[in-house]
């Protein structure tokens, strides 16, 4: 039986990780959390991994008393987490975590040889080329989570050695498809939160309703499939039916289609290359009837500009893309920044923070550093 680690296990993605699990017969050895350690210590109770980790130091005190009864191993911070994923007993590492915090677990859960089921997308944005390095010496391999990211996946399995001359990575447009930016600029938290689709963590709500999550998903594309960003396309395609698709070279299309519903492409990333049956609904096409598709309004989105932007320069340009944006999303979910406010904020890290082309670990780091620091400068609360 398949061992995972389940970093995040308590979020969106988490949690519905822990619900396919019956169909994919895999074992649990690690969990996750930042502070939800009632859940945590449920999910602990039912599924009796080795370790747990709540990341906050406050909340792993209180979870060691609840879990004080059990021989589960219970670990705290950056360091808790990075055993979770490199020191458990795991073949996997689900990476459900939010933000650039999953960078180092997943590097020394490669480091270590395991196999890594991505959805957390920061990762790939902030160290795309240093993680794809990594994954390549150690010969592990990187199965996309992500929805779009899976469809691709899925897709290229046709290609039996045939280059992708061009990936379509559709997006739902967010609650704001067809306002215009002077309509956007002070919605409200609640507005922004309510995703017409898909039900997600608030920080990747957030980002669909800006589009910047699909300018994070073309960073993640292009370093998962070693395209150039100006062979990614970006679709609007409302319904979240038509997951992406890839054309070859002789023009042909393939898309993967299916309800909007993570726990397919997740439990994908955990079965490949065998499929099994899973418990989501299934697309009936005569039930979906229509599916539409536009070309994205740039001037409304800039954040979709800046994000090809970044994966055209590439070196540490997305780390300072991504960590201004993680600050700023944090910042308006806090009530201390406007809507439109999280792109001028991107913007303004990139370009005020000098690009360095060779990429490390610590230049990663740094660069993600000065990023916060700036969007935190000119909050105005
Ligand atoms: P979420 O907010 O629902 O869950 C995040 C998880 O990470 C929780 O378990 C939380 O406790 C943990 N966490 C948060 N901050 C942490 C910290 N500082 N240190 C350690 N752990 C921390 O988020 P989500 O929607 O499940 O998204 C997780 C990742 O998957 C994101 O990178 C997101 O972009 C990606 N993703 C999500 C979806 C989706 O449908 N939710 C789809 C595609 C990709
Ligand atoms: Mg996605």
């Amino acid at each position: 039986m398949k061992k995972i680690a389940i970093l995040g296990s308590t979020g969106s993605i988490g949690t519905q990780t822990v619900d396919i699990l019956p169909s994919v017969g895999a074992e649990v050895v690690a969990l996750t959390t930042n502070k939800r350690i009632n859940l945590l210590e449920e999910q602990a109770r039912a599924l009796h991994p080795e370790m747990v980790c709540a990341f906050d130091e406050a909340a792993a005190r209180d979870l060691k008393i609840k879990l004080a009864d059990t021989d589960i191993r219970v670990l705290s911070g950056m360091g808790g987490l990075t055993a979770c994923a490199a020191e458990s007993g795991a073949d996997m590492v689900v990476t459900a975590v939010v933000g650039m915090v999953g960078l180092l677990p997943t590097l020394a859960a490669i480091d270590a040889g395991k196999d890594i089921a991505l959805a957390n997308k920061e990762t790939l944005v902030c160290a795309g080329e240093l993680v794809m390095r990594a994954a390549r010496e150690k010969g592990v391999q990187l199965l996309p989570v992500d929805s779009e990211h899976s469809a691709i996946f899925q897709c290229a399995q046709a290609a039996q050695g045939n280059r992708l001359a061009k990936i379509i990575l559709t997006a739902s447009g967010g609650p704001f498809f067809g306002w215009t930016a002077a309509q956007m600029r002070d919605v409200t938290r609640e507005q922004a939160l309510a995703h017409p689709n898909w039900s997600m963590g608030a920080k990747i709500t957030i980002d669909s309703a800006t589009m910047m999550n699909k300018g994070l998903e073309l960073i993640e594309a292009m370093w998962l499939y070693d395209m150039a960003p100006e062979d990614i396309e970006i679709v609007i395609h409302r319904e979240s039916i038509v997951h992406s698709a890839v054309e070859f070279d002789d023009g042909a299309v393939l898309a993967q289609l299916g309800l909007p519903d993570m726990r397919l492409p997740i439990q994908y990333a955990l079965t490949w290359p065998q499929r099994a049956a899973c418990k989501v609904p299934r697309l009936r096409l005569a039930e979906a009837a229509k599916l539409t598709f536009f070309a994205p309004d740039y001037e409304a989105f800039p954040a979709l500009g800046l994000a090809q932007r970044a994966a055209a320069q590439k070196g540490d340009r997305g780390a300072v893309l991504n960590g201004a944006n993680e600050a700023a999303v944090g910042l308006f979910l806090a009530g201390r920044l406007g809507f439109a406010e999280i792109a001028e904020s991107v913007a303004r890290a990139l370009d005020a923070i000098p690009c360095q082309k060779e990429l490390t670990l610590d230049g990663v780091l740094a660069a993600d550093a000065a990023a916060r620091e700036l969007v935190l400068a000119h909050s105005p609360i």
